[in-house]
C-alpha cells in the first residue's frame, strides 16, 4: 500500500506548543510571578442558561421510548428543522432569506473547511491570506493541491484585494479575521464577489467570527453581498458565538444557484454529507437551536459584549501607547505591531518575562505575520485589566 504522500509536505505546526512549553518553563523558573494568558484562542464564559434547558430537555426526550430520538430526519442531511429554521431566522434578520435545503448542519467550522473540498479537484489553485487561520493551508497541502498567497500586510490593512494578475480557483476568506481582527467592509467584499464570479472561482468565506460584528455597516454574512448566491460557500460556528467550542456545532450554507463545472455544488454537497457524515447529536442540535432565539440572542449577546469590553480595553491600551494595530473593533482577537522593530518570539519572550504576560507570535500564521503578535479578548475581565496596566507599564516611552 502507499501512504497520502501529500501528509509529509505539511510543515510542523510548532506555534501553540512552542508557546506552551516557554509558558510552562517561564513558570517553573518564577513560581512566585502571576502570568496572564492573552493567548487564550477558546472562549471561557459557560453556556448561557437556555442552551443549557434546551439541552437538559433535550436529554429528557432521549430517556423515553416515546421521545427517544435515534438518526437525524435524513431530508437535510440530519439536520433538525427546529434547527435549520432557527439559522434562516438568524440570516432572515441579516437581511439573507435562505431555502432549508441550502443550510448544512456541522460539528463546527473546521471540520467544513476542510471536508468542503472532496467537491473540487486536486488540479485547483488555491489562494490563502497570509497570515490566516492555519488549517487552510494545512488540508490543501493534505490532499496536494497548488496554494498561493494574497499578502495581507499592515499597507493593506491585513486586507488583501483580488488582484487581476492572479488567477485562483479556490479562495479562503475570513472576515472577522483570526489572526489580524481585521474586517472587510461591503464594497471590499463586493470586490471578491466580482472577481469569483468574473473568473468561475469559489469563495470559502468562514464567517466564524461574525457574531463580533456590530459596526451596521459591515457584513456579517458573504450572502449579504450581490452576486455571492452564485460563488459562494459560508461556514458558520457556534463556536466563538455561542460558547461552543466543546460541545460543536456549525453550520455551512450552499446556495441553490451554486454551479460550477454545470453542477450543483448544492447537491454534490448534500451527497458528500449523507455519505461520509451522520449528523450532530440530537442534545447538540437542540442546544443550538435554543441560540438564535429571542432570549438565546439576548443571553449570548451579554457573553460576547464581556468579550467585547476586553477587547476595547487592550485596543484602549494600545491606542495610549501609540501601537499600530488592526482588530479590537468588531473581533475579539488585537493584532499588534511588535514595538521597536522586536521580531514576533522576541517580543513573545519580552512580554513574558517582563510583563508576565502571554500573546501569540504572529510569525507563526505565515510570513506576513513577522514582526506582529496576536492579543485575544477571551481571557477574565480581571486579568486582561491587569495584563493592560502591565502592559503599558512596560511599553511607555
Ligand atoms: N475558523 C476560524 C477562523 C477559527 O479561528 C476557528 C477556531 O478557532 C475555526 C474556524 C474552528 O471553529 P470550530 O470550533 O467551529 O471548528
Amino acid at each position: 500500500m502507499k501512504i497520502n504522500e501529500n501528509f509529509l509536505n505539511l510543515k510542523d505546526s510548532y506555534l501553540f506548543a512552542t508557546v506552551g512549553k516557554k509558558t510552562t518553563a517561564f513558570k517553573n523558573a518564577h513560581p512566585d510571578k502571576d502570568v496572564i494568558r492573552l493567548s487564550i484562542g477558546d472562549v471561557t464564559l459557560p453556556l448561557a442558561p437556555i442552551v443549557i434547558d434546551a439541552m437538559h430537555a433535550a436529554v429528557e426526550e432521549l430517556a423515553h421510548r416515546e421521545s427517544f430520538k435515534g438518526y437525524g430526519p435524513d431530508q437535510y442531511c440530519y439536520g433538525y428543522e427546529k434547527l435549520i429554521e432557527s439559522i434562516k431566522g438568524s440570516y432572515s434578520r441579516k437581511g439573507v432569506e435562505l431555502k432549508s435545503s441550502e443550510v448544512f448542519i456541522s460539528d463546527g467550522a473546521k471540520s467544513d473547511l476542510g471536508n468542503i473540498l472532496d467537491l473540487f479537484s486536486s488540479d485547483n489553485t488555491v489562494l490563502i491570506p497570509d497570515p490566516v487561520y492555519p488549517a487552510y493551508l494545512d488540508v490543501n497541502v493534505m490532499a496536494g493541491r497548488k496554494v498561493i498567497f494574497a499578502d495581507a500586510t499592515a499597507a493593506n490593512g491585513f486586507l488583501p484585494m483580488p488582484d487581476e494578475n492572479v488567477h485562483a480557483d479556490i479562495i479562503y476568506l475570513c472576515s472577522p479575521n483570526n489572526p489580524t481582527g481585521a474586517v472587510y467592509t461591503r464594497e471590499q467584499l463586493k470586490q471578491w464577489v466580482d472577481y469569483a464570479n468574473r473568473r468561475d472561482a469559489l469563495i470559502l468565506f468562514d464567517a466564524a467570527y461574525e457574531y463580533f460584528v456590530n459596526d451596521s455597516h459591515l457584513c456579517r454574512s458573504i450572502f449579504e453581498v450581490e452576486g455571492a448566491r452564485t460563488c459562494a460557500v459560508e461556514i458558520c460556528s457556534y463556536s466563538k458565538t455561542a460558547g461552543f467550542t466543546g460541545v460543536r456545532c456549525g453550520y455551512t450554507v450552499v446556495p441553490e444557484e451554486l454551479m460550477r463545472g454545470g453542477t450543483s455544488l448544492n447537491r454534490l454537497w448534500a451527497r458528500r454529507q449523507s455519505t461520509k457524515f451522520n449528523g450532530v447529536s440530537y442534545v447538540t442540535q437542540m442546544g443550538a437551536a435554543a441560540v438564535f432565539t429571542e432570549e438565546g440572542e439576548k443571553q449570548i449577546r451579554e457573553n460576547l459584549g464581556y468579550y467585547r469590553k476586553n477587547a476595547e480595553m487592550i485596543s484602549a491600551c494600545l491606542d495610549e501607547l501609540g501601537i499600530w494595530y488592526t482588530g479590537g473593533k468588531n473581533s475579539p482577537y488585537i493584532w499588534m505591531q511588535c514595538p521597536d522593530g522586536m521580531d514576533s518570539w522576541e517580543f513573545f519572550d519580552y512580554l513574558l518575562e517582563n510583563a508576565n504576560v502571554v500573546g501569540t507570535p504572529g510569525s507563526g500564521f505565515g510570513r506576513n505575520g513577522e514582526g506582529f503578535f496576536r492579543l485575544t479578548a477571551f481571557g477574565s475581565e480581571e486579568n486582561t485589566r491587569e495584563a493592560c496596566r502591565r502592559i503599558k507599564q512596560l511599553l511607555k516611552k
